[in-house]
């Protein structure tokens, strides 16, 4: 546990991340199929509870925003997440290319509106992020219009901090070479083929361009209020620890409470049932 620290996965606002130089296989020396396994049941036990706290008292929400390259891993880290959660607490928005009704609106609208409620969990599968990568790779907007950008997010999200909202960013680290491997096991495998979609080839083919931009919305967006972390994830068991790890980092950060009972709870007697009439 003590080398898994969710600080590994983070650096100070300022510094610059290089994702070369974050290894995408890295397992922090922990052995899968020992105490790997502990681990994990261990985290998400305490995440369970953290959860019901955060509902019952509904003072703060979680927004988790998940980044990566297509077959990052971003649908089976909602899995594993969710796995912890009572559904009741958690509700998952992805953000596909925007409708024309999205597009008529400063690109935050869509966002702010699926932003959690107080008590409730939110999982963002994408983000406002793609408006800084997606849209600046494939040139869709002027380079003005997305610069501007970096600054606005941040000015959003401290919106959301100031007013109860944790936020927690993750990008999703994977390598060319797995996510070659598991291109290939969308094309051959048919429970996967619907997945397959030869757009993420053409995002593939412009791999080194993706990586600059993350890098910068990594850099220019990590902030004390709302940081980022770069979570390993080519081996799917240790990125799903090291998320867990991480947001439990941050539930612990939150100073959570269950609310007070009624007044002389202990006077209360429960009566019983009375007889039914006729
Ligand atoms: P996926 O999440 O892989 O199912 O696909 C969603 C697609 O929507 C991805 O290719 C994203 O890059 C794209 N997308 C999401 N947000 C935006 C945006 N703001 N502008 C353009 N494309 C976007
Ligand atoms: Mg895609």
């Amino acid at each position: 546990m003590k080398k898994l620290g969710s600080q590994r996965f983070h650096i100070a606002p300022g510094e610059r991340y290089h994702l070369k130089h974050i290894d995408p296989h890295d397992d922090a020396g922990i052995d899968e199929k020992g105490e790997a396994k502990d681990l994990v049941e261990e985290l998400q036990a305490k995440l369970q509870s953290f959860q019901q706290c955060l509902y019952a008292q509904g003072r703060h929400a979680l927004l988790i925003v998940l980044q990566g390259m297509d077959t990052g891993g971003k649908d089976g880290t909602i899995r594993h997440v969710m796995g912890a959660f009572d559904p009741q607490g958690v509700i998952v928005t992805p953000f596909k290319v925007p409708t024309e009704e999205e597009l008529a609106h400063d690109f935050l609208w869509r966002i702010h509106k699926a932003v959690p409620r107080r008590g409730m969990i939110g999982i963002f599968n994408r983000s406002h992020y793609e408006d800084v990568l997606v849209v600046r790779v494939r040139k869709l907007a002027p380079e003005e219009v997305w610069r501007a950008r970096y600054e606005q997010i941040n000015q959003f999200e401290k919106l959301l901090s100031d007013n109860g909202v944790a936020v927690v960013k993750l990008f999703l680290h994977i390598s060319p070479e797995e996510q070659a491997e598991r291109l290939r096991e969308r094309q051959t495998r048919p429970d996967k083929q619907w997945k397959f979609n030869p757009g993420d080839l053409e995002d593939r083919a412009l791999w080194h361009d993706f990586q600059t931009a993350y890098e910068d919305a990594l850099t220019l967006c990590n902030t004390a209020w709302a940081p980022w972390y770069v979570v390993p994830a080519d081996r799917k068991w240790f990125r799903n620890l090291a998320v867990s790890r991480i947001l439990l980092d941050v539930f612990e950060g939150l100073e959570l409470a269950f609310p007070k009972p009624v007044p002389d709870i202990d006077s209360y007697v429960i009566p019983d049932v009375p007889e039914r009439q006729g």
